[in-house]
């Protein structure tokens, strides 16, 4: 495989764009290769090699690049315009059926990012109860902002210590921190700071280490805890919102959460982010309470007509359940592969969603990091040329989107096994 253009490109990037590339995850070593178009499952790149994409954009591409239902929404929307700077029926159209789907939004807010989201639910935690500290689970990700990049330091699990330079030490303290399946360290949190906690943000699966699954019961018993100490629960439902069920996560585990963060999916590729929950608490943004939260872009037409064309299909088609089985088929197969090669990998998953981890099955952020990631790079990078795009991290979940037919599927079992015995 030649990468002579994608080479070319990553040097003139390099002179103007931090790491060649807009965001990080998107650098990988020795250079990543730039995308000229997408169709189907697959990508390709400027040296017009193929790729089966397993990234899907990191998750909001779940049907299919160039979906013709999309293409039709998003072009009808433009023959209306695209940005109005006023309210639109559009909106009120799609917080109706979001809130629908979820029956714990029982108010919502359109945003542009998943990002935008978690920032402004926790600004309403923290608004309503008046209290300034939140809890945030070890390796969770709720995008790239002061209050949640902060990640455990080894043994110091109560303080936050910032992950990044830039995020000033006032606010990383006012972030605890506890591992995921965890509930005496959750517990013995909720206990050290009586009346000081606003409120707990997690993913209720891992997505961003992972996936790492929950254990039995830990969701239920998260929102019991959070309850009795009067601590708001938010789900960041940005990643498993409208993929483990329509309904999100708290569907598919029947639990309600105070506030819920969405993005990714229901934007069918455009930006997108939505919080919402309970109506003594949404109530309180401005205009209509003191709670400030503001955008250019909030409500985009565009993305809520695509987010709408989505939902249609995914309606229509059961895209879910045919996504469940797909995911079941791929699994299934891996672990037969790591089975004959590897015994001490693992094949982690859920609906959609799966990861081979180059170790035993983590259940929390410190297991996590003990795979062997550099094993995983060197073989994302084998997989990479056998036109097989996999996260180009150990720690980012792979996606099936409804193209990946059976026969894509079998390919990339193919590649895995041989990529994998080398
Ligand atoms: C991707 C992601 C975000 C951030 O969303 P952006 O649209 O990238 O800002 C937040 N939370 C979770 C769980 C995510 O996966």
């Amino acid at each position: 495989m030649r990468f002579d253009s994608s080479i070319r490109l990553y040097d003139r990037a390099g002179k103007l764009i931090p790491g060649g590339v807009s965001s990080p995850v998107r650098a990988f070593s020795p250079h990543p290769f730039y995308t000229s178009k997408a169709d189907g499952p697959f990508l390709w790149d400027a040296d017009g090699n193929r790729f089966i994409d397993y990234c899907l954009a990191y998750g909001p591409m779940i049907l299919v690049h160039r979906h013709p239902a999309i293409m039709q929404a998003v072009t009808d929307q433009m023959q209306r315009g695209w940005l109005y700077g006023t309210p639109s029926e559009l909106e009120v159209q799609m917080a109706e059926r979001v809130s629908g789907l979820y029956p714990s939004m029982e108010m919502l807010r359109f945003v542009s990012s998943g990002s935008e989201a978690t920032m402004a639910a926790l600004r309403v935690a923290r608004g309503a109860t008046g209290r300034n500290m939140i809890i945030k689970i070890e390796g969770g990700f709720h995008g790239a902002h002061d209050s949640v990049l902060i990640k455990a330091g080894s043994g110091a699990t109560t303080l936050g210590i910032p992950d990044s330079l830039g995020v000033p030490a006032d606010t990383a303290r006012n972030t605890l921190q506890v591992p995921y399946n965890d509930l005496d360290a959750l517990q013995k949190m909720l206990k050290s700071y009586p009346g000081k906690i606003a409120c707990l943000i997690m993913e209720p699966v891992l997505g961003n280490i992972g996936p790492v699954l929950p254990e039995e019961g830990y969701l239920k018993a998260v929102r019991e805890l959070t309850t009795e100490h009067d601590v708001l629960l938010i789900f960041d439902e940005v990643i498993t919102g409208f993929r483990l069920a329509l309904g999100g996560a708290q569907q598919y585990y029947g639990i309600k959460p105070d506030l819920t963060t969405l993005g990714k999916i229901i934007g069918g590729g455009l930006p997108i982010g939505v919080f919402g929950g309970r109506r003594d608490l949404i109530s309180q943004v401005a205009p209509a309470g003191g709670i400030y939260q503001a955008g250019t872009f909030n409500g985009s037409p565009l993305s809520l007509a695509a987010g709408m064309a989505t939902l249609d299909v995914m309606e229509k088609e059961k895209t879910l359940e045919r996504l469940s089985d797909a995911g079941k088929e791929m699994r299934k197969g891996l672990q037969e592969i790591i089975e004959d090669l590897k015994q001490s990998y693992s094949v982690v998953g859920i609906a959609s969603m799966f990861k081979v981890f180059f170790g035993p099955e983590p259940h929390n952020y410190s297991e996590a990091l003990k795979c062997d990631k550099l094993g995983y790079l060197a073989f994302f990078r084998r997989m990479l040329e056998k036109g097989i795009f996999l996260t180009p991290s150990q720690y980012e979940t792979d996606f099936i989107s409804a193209a990946h037919s059976k026969e894509v599927i079998e390919a990339t079992l193919e590649a895995f096994r041989s990529c994998l015995k080398d």
